[in-house]
């Protein structure tokens, strides 16, 4: 058997030896010490012993003496020894048991009751060390768990359904601004007290379907009052442990702080219903603004009104104009914010697209003695959605004859680049840009310097023009030096050919 185990026999006489040997050596591998100095000597050294026979009665060491140093030394503490002894010995039998002994052989030796001892002995100390290996690895289990709960910093509970009492970690307690001595007799109820109002209900109401039927792990999103006062969002997982009666006894589970997430989620929502109003109120608006103007164009067209009157309705088709342009830029925000605007990216030709939107905005170029150069070879053709270009060009455009002087200039020039890109610059002489406005120009509603300067504007039309250029996969930068002019430039993919058309 290749899983004998090994006994030491330690005793000075002979016959005792040569007994024993024959006793033991078909089941077991034999060592033998014949005085208690020897036996220690032996053991001192690496060796596979599992159960020592300790003669009590021998010269110089005795077996207790030599017991006592075998429990001292914690390589052999563990061993169990078993004593061989007189019947008559009952005194030093009580000493030696007391003393840690596991057992005794009585001299003459019965060897079916030595047999069964030392096998008992031996089952029992293996045993021992297999629980003493299972606590190591439980232990180790159980410190590993508690590093992970750690790592995580989730807050952990226990609750006694009997007693009511929750026993819960120090992340739970900090996440309520709490020391962990504050919550250390922790209640159930108590904690149900710290909920915002309109969750208690929800917290009974899991719990109890909970302790019905838990097919599943239960989870719940509360409110909890923070130490502090205010509400902290808690994520509370839980999952219960039955009893042998198939009694709910306790349920445990986690808690995670998301109060950020939910946060986050309800300004998401706030911004979504803030651009879902936007749109339904620029549709509102158009229609009756789209009748002042239409009007307004009709009452113009009639004749029959004095110089006075006439200049009131300039005004106010004027005011019209600029009313519906900012409407038509909030509703094409938010269609973008809401991620319903689709662009139709085709093959466009850039010149006369360059001089369509260019055209537009002679009126205003002439009004403000600014001179439109445009510099675009005829066979430039770029990828984008016509539509989107053209109010990208014209925002660019018009910010360059707004923000200028009188004899300044306004340049449009395109360039095909090496990867295949087309990049087209709207240049000015204006009066650029200051470097702390530098920083805003990209945001909706940001007019920067031109705030007070009577300049018409809304502050949108560089971040519509930036969302467009995402949009048609396009990006767009500037360089500006103020009092000197800027340069706003954006690119768009080369191509493919002016009839080709795809939608995205
Ligand atoms: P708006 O022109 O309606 O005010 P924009 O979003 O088009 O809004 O431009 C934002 C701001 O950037 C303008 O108010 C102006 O201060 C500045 N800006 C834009 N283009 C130019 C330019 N070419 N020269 C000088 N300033 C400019």
């Amino acid at each position: 058997m290749n899983n004998k185990a090994r006994l030491l026999i330690v005793d000075d006489e002979p016959k005792n030896i040569h007994l024993l040997s024959n006793v033991f050596a078909d089941d077991y591998h034999i060592s033998v010490a014949i005085s208690g100095e020897q036996a220690l000597g032996l053991l001192d050294k690496p060796n596979d012993i599992e159960l020592i026979l300790l003669d009590v009665m021998m010269p110089q060491m005795d077996g207790h003496a030599v017991f006592a140093k075998l429990r001292e030394n914690p390589a052999t503490a563990h061993i169990p020894v078993v004593f061989v002894t007189a019947r008559t010995d009952t005194d030093s039998e009580i000493l030696g048991l007391k003393a840690g002994a596991v057992d005794y052989i009585h001299k003459p030796i019965h060897v079916g009751i030595a047999r069964i001892r030392v096998q008992q002995q031996l089952e029992l100390a293996r045993q021992r060390t297999h629980l003493q290996q299972l606590l190591r690895e439980r232990t180790l289990e159980q410190k590993r768990l508690n590093n992970i709960i750690e790592g995580t910093r989730s807050g952990t509970w226990e609750w006694e359904v009997a007693s009511d009492r929750l026993f819960i970690n120090h992340h739970f307690a900090l996440m309520l601004g709490y020391g962990p001595q504050d919550l250390a007799f922790f209640t159930m109820a108590h904690w149900k007290s710290m909920l915002h109002p309109d969750d208690v209900a929800l917290c009974t109401q899991t719990l109890a379907d909970h302790l019905r039927d838990a097919t599943q792990p239960h989870s719940m999103t509360v409110r909890v009052r923070h130490k502090e006062g205010h509400w902290v969002w808690v994520q509370s997982r839980g999952s219960r442990m039955m009893d042998d009666t198939s009694q709910a006894v306790r349920v445990f589970g986690t808690q995670t702080d998301i109060t950020a997430l939910v946060q986050a989620r309800l300004a998401d929502e706030a911004n979504r219903a803030k651009t879902e109003f936007l749109s339904r109120m620029s549709h509102e608006l158009r229609t009756p603004l789209n009748a002042i103007l239409g009007f307004g164009q009709l009452m113009s067209m009639g004749g029959e009104l004095s110089t006075v009157q006439a200049d009131h309705l300039t005004e106010i088709t004027n005011a019209g104009r600029h009313l519906l342009g900012l409407v038509n830029e909030v509703l094409d925000l938010s269609q973008i914010e809401a991620g319903r605007m689709r662009v139709h990216m085709q093959g466009v030709t850039l010149r006369p697209l360059v001089l369509k939107s260019t055209h537009l905005l002679e009126p205003l170029a002439k009004a403000g003695k600014v001179s439109l150069l445009i510099d675009i070879t005829p066979d430039l053709v770029v990828h984008a959605d016509p539509k989107r270009l053209e109010q990208v060009l014209v925002n660019l455009v018009s910010n360059a004859i707004k923000y200028n002087h009188e004899d300044g200039w306004v340049k449009v020039m395109a360039r095909r680049d090496p990867n295949d890109q087309v990049r087209i610059s709207v240049v000015d002489n204006g009066r650029g840009i200051t470097t702390a406005d530098q920083a805003l120009i990209f945001k909706a509603f940001e007019r920067g310097s031109a705030e007070n300067t009577g300049v018409q504007g809304s502050g949108l039309g560089l971040s519509l023009t930036k969302k467009f250029l995402e949009l048609m996969q396009g990006e767009i930068g500037f360089e500006s030096t103020p009092k000197q002019g800027s340069t706003f430039w954006f690119t768009l993919g080369h191509g493919p050919s002016a009839s080709a058309k795809h939608e995205r």
